[in-house]
């Protein structure tokens, strides 16, 4: 432990970030790095608990606390208080093959279940953790490594979000042959193309990533979707395992009067051409402009914020987000004690933004859609929305019911649907015959990885649901153990 006297001394401080108003004319990063010193304090509010729970992954009331992939916090605090960066990095490695996705875009639940939370603000670890990686890259600590023996094994990995970038991280190091499959033109999945380019860039921390995978062996083959262009069965032949990482892709749809009206998108549709414009700096074919919109997001989630975020870049004339859950609390409720994830309110950097441009949080809580409203030429004109109270149906359940009185019409020029996903596409597991769960994922035990097929197995959102890089990178290191057993009939990978 750095300091023992450190949390009483000093006060948490995290990374300092662009103003609003600036940030939103452009597509960089918008948090700045922290000064060293500093660092070094906040490693020093780390009390080094007996029972570090920041570092322990749980699922308490359905959600992460501590961290999924059982980050070594409590050390590396401790060597950055110390100046002892590179050895910090290489503890950082141990349990987390990209610490630069995580120390940008990980909703920290480590944070959440820190002792010190119980009384104070807790330790700054993801601003910690992200400083630690990018001093590593920009030190060249952290350089190819490929393994000294080959096995002579070969892995197909279909998908290449961060649950197939890991396994096949792990699966290289452990000296098999991995080959990458991505429908996409660009590997790296959500990382890619989901996540917008203000909350991860793309060259320079995504390709650099990538980069880095195919100098140490691993072989990426894009715009290939396997059950299309590729029959799955050719894999199943040619390697002498497959690994499932196809993600939970299906979004949710609002089958309203109106839907088929031209202006409403999925989210990820508006945020994937966005990307890929970025990319390419000029407008692609899928692109999807906000410029002198009103803009309707329907979902007040994560991805309703990338979409305020990016509709605000565009230079929409207005967004509104509609959320269809009551807001938040200010603090933790008596039913969401520590460590949980604290489920209450906050002003994320989209809403921050719509805030600093148009005066207040988009967001607009227990309210929803129920019609959309076109002009002659088929055109999304405006939406009918009304507030809802949730109440207990005749089966005991929660349901939003319409408040009378309440409905409302406001115009709109674009809608996003961001109201969540439903699973893995089916096409390629029906092929596949594999056994699926009761919410349509690929059916494999947590913790071993193996589905229906001897051979394949599956990780990340298209085994778990939709869910967080982090939980995505512990299910591709894992799997990639146990993918690694089947193959040499013992593992040493952890
Ligand atoms: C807009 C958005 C923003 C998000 N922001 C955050 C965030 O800030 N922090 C966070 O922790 N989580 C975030 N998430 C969630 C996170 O991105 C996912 O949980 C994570 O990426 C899941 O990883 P994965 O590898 O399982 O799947 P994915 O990242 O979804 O990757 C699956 C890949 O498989 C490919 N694929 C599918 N089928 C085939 C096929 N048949 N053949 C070839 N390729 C195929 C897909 O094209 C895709 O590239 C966000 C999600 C979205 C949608
Ligand atoms: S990966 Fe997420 S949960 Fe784990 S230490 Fe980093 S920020 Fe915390």
């Amino acid at each position: 432990m750095g300091k023992p006297t450190g949390f009483m001394e000093y006060l948490r401080e995290v990374a300092s970030e662009v103003s609003p108003l600036d940030r939103i004319r452009n597509w960089d990063e918008f948090h700045l790095p922290m000064p060293d010193e500093s660092l070094q304090t906040q490693g020093a509010r780390c009390m080094d608990c007996g029972t570090p729970f920041c570092h322990t992954g749980i699922t308490l009331s359905g959600m992460a606390s501590g961290c999924p992939i059982s980050n070594l916090i409590p050390e590396w605090n401790d060597l950055v208080y110390r100046g002892l960066w590179e050895e910090a990095l290489d503890r950082l490695h141990k349990t987390n093959n990209f610490p630069e996705f995580t120390g940008r875009v990980c909703p920290a639940p480590c944070e959440g279940a820190c002792v010190l939370g119980i009384t104070n603000p807790p330790v700054t670890i993801k601003n910690i953790e992200y400083s630690i990686a990018e001093k590593g890259w920009e030190s060249g600590w952290i350089t190819p490594t490929p393994p000294t023996k080959r096995t002579g094994k070969t892995v197909a990995i279909i998908g290449s979000g961060p649950a197939g970038l890991s396994a096949a991280a792990q699966l290289n190091s452990a000296g098999h042959w991995v080959t990458v499959y991505e429908r996409a033109d660009r590997p790296g999945g959500l990382l890619m193309y989901g996540i917008p380019n203000m909350k991860l860039d793309k060259q320079k921390v995504v390709s650099r990533r990538l980069e880095m995978l195919e100098a140490e062996g691993v072989t990426f083959i894009c715009n290939t979707e396997v059950g299309k262009d590729l029959p799955a069965e050719t894999l199943l032949k040619e390697f002498d395992a497959v690994l499932l990482c196809t993600g939970s892709t299906r979004p949710r749809d609002l089958p309203i009067e109106g839907r088929n009206l031209k202006g409403i998108h999925f989210a990820m549709d508006f945020l994937t051409g966005n990307t890929r414009t970025v990319l390419q700096g000029r407008p692609t074919a899928d692109y999807i402009s906000a410029a002198g919109k009103n803009v309707i997001i329907i979902g007040g989630g994560d991805t309703g914020t990338d979409c305020v975020g990016t509709s605000i870049r565009h230079g929409c004339t207005s967004v509104t987000q509609l959320e269809i859950m009551p807001k938040p609390p200010e603090t933790r409720a008596p039913s969401n004690p520590w460590p949980e994830y604290p489920k209450v309110y906050k002003l994320d950097y989209g809403q921050e933004e719509a805030a600093a441009m148009f005066g207040d949080d988009p967001r607009t809580y227990m309210t929803t859609a129920t019609k959309f409203e076109g002009d002659v030429s088929g055109q999304i004109k405006a939406v009918h929305t009304v507030q809802v109270q949730w109440m207990r149906d005749e089966n005991g359940r929660f349901s939003p019911q319409p408040i009378s009185g309440t409905e409302k019409v406001i115009p709109a020029q674009l809608v996003l649907l961001a109201m969540g996903f439903l699973g893995p596409e089916q096409p390629l597991l029906d092929s596949l015959g594999l056994e699926k769960d009761a919410r349509s994922n690929v059916k494999a035990t947590y913790g071993a990885y193996a589905t229906s097929l001897p051979g394949v197995f599956a990780a990340g959102d298209c085994r778990r649901g939709q869910s967080l890089v982090v939980w995505a990178i512990n299910e591709g290191r894992e799997a990639a153990r146990e993918c690694d057993r089947y193959l040499m009939g013992h593992t040493d990978l952890p």
